[in-house]
């Protein structure tokens, strides 16, 4: 298995495979690899011929220096996971200096209100971070399809919506959530979590699965106060949003609309780690 930490010498070896028709996959990641980040991996894999799996903690996308301190990192158990799945995988894993040099830094971006609600709301400046370290990342492996989680839906919405503003002729594809047996999703942050607190999270999960359940008879905020009332009575997890919205714009769902998709998005603490989880409802 290939790694690479410059970026120079990463783009003049996939030159070279792309010299030789090789198609490549692109899988951006921040590292403490899960079977959440794997399943990615292996369907980039299956679609293509070599898979880049960059691993950077990108320091424009947090909010919180505490939370970026305590971003678990695990280089070398990541590589030895990786090399575990397949020959094709080439890793790249930059140093903030690589990537940033003396300006670490985010580009602004225009993205139609969709970086305004939710995780753009309640974390100043994270989809710019992700923004920037996407783009860079796209440019620079040039891949015939990147891979990104619906765990992140609302991130994956904005990589879409940031190709097409910036004419990047890459695919973006969309994957499903893994989840715990329990149905938590899975996280790197969820190593955080105390061995008790991981056991009871699927609360989340069962929480969105029963607005699901109510989301053909009831309102949406009639949902969300039933939601809001769960989590009072639950000591263990804190509430930060429940929304409902419109897949495709991201603005809450005033009046039920046929054709249109919906999904709920959650955002909760526990043991001071923010988790975030959401559903398709219709
Ligand atoms: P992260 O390392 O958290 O930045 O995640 C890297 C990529 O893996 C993102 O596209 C995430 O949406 C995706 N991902 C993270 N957790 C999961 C999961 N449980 N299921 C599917 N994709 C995930």
């Amino acid at each position: 298995m290939h790694l690479f930490d410059r970026k120079m010498e990463l783009v003049s070896y996939l030159e070279g495979e792309r010299k030789k028709n090789r198609t490549l996959g692109l899988v951006p990641t921040m590292g403490a690899l899960h079977t959440g980040h794997l399943s990615l991996v292996k369907k980039a894999l299956s679609e293509n011929d070599l898979v880049v799996v960059s691993i950077f903690v990108n320091p424009t996308q947090f909010d919180k220096k505490d939370d970026l301190d305590k971003y678990p990192r695990s280089l070398e158990r990541d590589i030895d996971l990786l090399k575990t799945v397949s020959k094709k995988i080439v890793v790249f894993a930059p140093t903030v200096d690589e990537i940033y040099g003396d300006q670490v830094k985010s580009e602004s971006y225009e993205f139609d209100g969709l970086d305004k609600v939710m995780e753009g709301e309640f974390r100043a400046g994270h989809f710019d971070g992700v923004g920037t370290i996407v783009e860079l990342l796209l440019r620079t492996v040039a891949p015939n399809k990147a891979y990104f989680g619906e765990k992140d839906f609302q991130q994956l919405q904005i990589i879409r919506k940031m190709a097409e503003i910036k004419k990047l002729p890459y695919t973006i594809i969309g994957c499903p959530i893994e989840r715990e047996p329990h149905g938590l999703a899975m996280s790197s942050r969820n190593e955080r979590l105390s061995k008790t607190t991981r056991e009871q999270a699927g609360f989340i999960h069962d929480t969105l699965q029963t607005a699901k359940s109510k989301f053909g008879t009831e309102s949406a905020t009639t949902i969300a106060d039933w939601v809001k009332s769960e989590f009072k009575k639950n000591p263990v997890f804190n509430l930060e949003y429940f929304e409902i919205t419109d897949e495709a714009t991201l603005t809450p769902m005033l009046k039920k609309q046929d054709n249109q998709k919906y999904r709920a998005f959650i955002a909760v603490y526990a043991d001071g780690v923010r988790l975030i989880d959401n559903l398709r409802l219709n």
